[in-house]
């Protein structure tokens, strides 16, 4: 029985590529049903073996693919996927658990997918959202197997009939790789994260895509006609003729919107009254060097160096480090790039480094706090980024200061590092920048005291946030709470801007608030020197900006300082925003 779909249904997940798509569903069926059935012994070598060549069917597939991959220039950059879903398949857990199962007398398939269920429970447990969305790529592998021992068909997106929106539970970031953009629309699925590797192909290959929408999958059907909008996660299901004329209308804007930002690649980062806000990428992965150069950002503003220590038994020696800061900075071509020192511990979970279970791990042993107590490993980090700091601009960034304290030790060891390196005859940048992440209650309430121990300060509002509004970042039950634009939080960026200029200390803000281009007149007229955001996001904050002044900036940063909620500050600028720019800011309908 068809499912009925009433008129203009409208739903919300997550955009995590922007752009207008209208067709029709497409839906994709992956997971293959499995019985776990048991086995007489006899049978178990002919399973062993059947599970062996499932593996090497795969492997065979993904070297297919990986080829297939490698011809088109702009996924290349991405072909480590299918290396780690290759290194999957020879994964210890994965392999000899089920094998051990199967001696068990499981039949295949059925103790392949005993040992994913268990794989998955680890999984759920990690608090790390990168981490956990790696789940994905053991799911993604995991099913391939499965379809393969079970001889369901290996399902090709290149089966999708043309103009289609693919509706899946999930997508693995091999399929989103093989989508071929003159078929496939745009794509929406149950399950994903803004961080997942999915979501960054789909960036890449400029598919819109809306994801975690939970239960999508059992609400359409094929060729059900949908809109998604990847900018705000809107999908509406069986559009009115009203509304597909609607959303055609803004595809046509949002594509010479495109076309326009191109044009702003090359103009500097200046506003009508002549203020050069620069505007710099945060990097996590390798490939998001290229997306910095691709949109002209102004240097590196976050390296967030916890990415290097992921995925491996031993944590990267001093050489294997200098190396990769130095590629950096050669990539950066001259351009200031701020690591910052390893913030691991709360939320980011290194299971490598064995931190130890805490009760409130937030408020535990994180950040500067770890640094300090594995004080060899924090000096090897300094050692590397010192020697690096001679083959370019580097800025050192420390995470997660409480107090003055903190700061004075950090730069106690910077100062014993260099000592070191002089004796050895190890050339480093005597005068490289040392900044701070405000990011603490405490940070913002003694800013003027830090102010003058650092050259700069660097607001991270994805923490600031959650330590001034006592609410975790990551827990979807308070989520309602989490507000860039609380009273709070306006004052706490005030009083940290006012501190930082009055101390003539630099002024920079990298949490997610930074690529939001509807706060950048704010982020402006609160004075900031420079803004770090995810690459994607410096084209349409450059275009803003350009068009912007800092006085009306201060202007507007009065008038919200007056108001008494969320609700009003936002409903203020979004007022503000869609009056100077219509064009960028048209009010979504929902
Ligand atoms: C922040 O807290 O805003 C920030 C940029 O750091 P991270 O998201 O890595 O904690
Ligand atoms: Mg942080």
């Amino acid at each position: 029985m068809k499912i009925k779909v009433a008129k203009d249904t409208y739903l919300v997940g997550i955009g995590v590529s922007p752009g207008i798509a209208i067709g029709a569903v497409s839906l994709l069926d992956q997971h293959p049903l499995v019985d776990q059935v048991l086995i007489e012994s006899t049978e178990v070598e002919a399973e062993l073996l059947r599970f062996q060549q499932a593996i090497e069917r795969a492997q065979e597939q993904l070297q297919k693919i990986k080829q297939a991959v490698s011809r088109q220039q702009h996924l290349r950059e991405h072909l480590y996927i299918i290396d780690t879903h290759l290194l999957i398949l020879e994964d210890e857990m994965l392999v000899d658990g089920t094998k051990k199962a199967i001696r068990a007398q499981m039949n295949a398939e059925g103790a392949l997918s005993q040992v994913l269920e268990q794989l998955r429970a680890l999984f759920d447990n990690i608090d790390d959202e990168y981490l956990r969305e790696r789940r994905s790529d053991v799911d993604a592998v995991g099913d391939r197997l499965l379809r393969i021992l079970t001889g369901v068909s290996e399902r090709t997106i290149d089966n999708i009939g043309k103009e289609s929106l693919v509706v899946a539970h999930d997508l693995s970031p091999a399929e989103t790789m093989q989508m071929d953009r003159s078929k496939i629309l745009g794509f929406i699925t149950d399950k994903g994260g803004r961080t997942s590797h999915t979501a960054i192909l789909a960036r890449s290959l400029d598919i819109p895509a809306v994801v975690g929408l939970e239960s999508i999958t059992s609400m359409v059907y094929d060729r059900l006609p949908v809109i998604i909008d990847g900018s705000s996660g809107v999908v509406v299901l069986n559009p009115s003729e009203e509304t597909s004329r609607e959303y055609l209308e803004r595809q046509q804007s949002y594509e010479y919107l495109e076309r326009d930002l191109e044009s702003y690649r090359d103009l500097s980062a200046l506003t009508t009254d002549q203020v050069h806000v620069a505007l710099r990428a945060n990097l996590e992965i390798a490939s998001d060097m290229e997306q910095a150069k691709k949109h002209a950002a102004e240097g590196i503003g976050l390296y967030r160096t916890e990415f290097l220590y992921l995925g491996r038994s031993e944590p990267p020696d001093e050489e294997e480090q200098y190396r990769s800061y130095c590629e950096i900075l050669q990539q950066a071509e001259g351009e200031p790039v701020t690591i910052r020192t390893l913030d691991i511990g709360g939320d980011k979970f290194v299971p490598e480094l064995n931190l130890e279970d805490e009760a409130n791990p937030a408020m535990g042993l994180r950040g500067i706090r770890f640094s300090l107590h594995e004080e060899r490993l924090f000096k090897v980090q300094l050692r590397a980024i010192l020697r690096a700091s001679s083959c370019g601009k580097i800025r050192i960034l420390f995470p997660m200061i409480s107090g003055v304290a903190e700061i004075r030790a950090c730069k106690k060891i910077l100062c014993e590092i260099q000592a070191q390196l002089d004796q050895e005859g190890l050339s480093y940048d005597p005068n490289l920048d040392i900044g701070i992440m405000i990011e603490t209650p405490s940070a913002v309430m003694i800013a003027s005291l830090l102010a003058p121990e650092v050259d700069f300060f660097s607001i991270g509002t994805n923490d600031l946030i959650q330590y001034f509004l006592a609410v975790d970042r990551g827990n979807e039950h308070v989520a309602y709470l989490y507000e860039p634009l609380h009273p709070a939080i306006l004052r706490a960026l005030k009083a940290t801007c006012d501190a930082a200029n009055d101390a003539g200390t630099g002024i920079c803000i990298c949490g997610e608030m930074a690529g939001e281009s509807l706060y950048t007149l704010v982020l402006v007229g609160l004075g900031m020197d420079e803004l770090s955001m995810n690459p994607a996001c410096i084209p349409r904050v450059k275009r803003v900006l350009r068009q912007i002044s800092r006085q009306d900036g201060k202007l507007l940063v009065d008038k919200l300082l007056s108001l008494t909620s969320s609700k009003e500050v936002s409903t203020a600028i979004e007022q503000e925003m869609r009056s100077r720019l219509p064009d960028i800011f048209a009010r979504p309908r929902i």
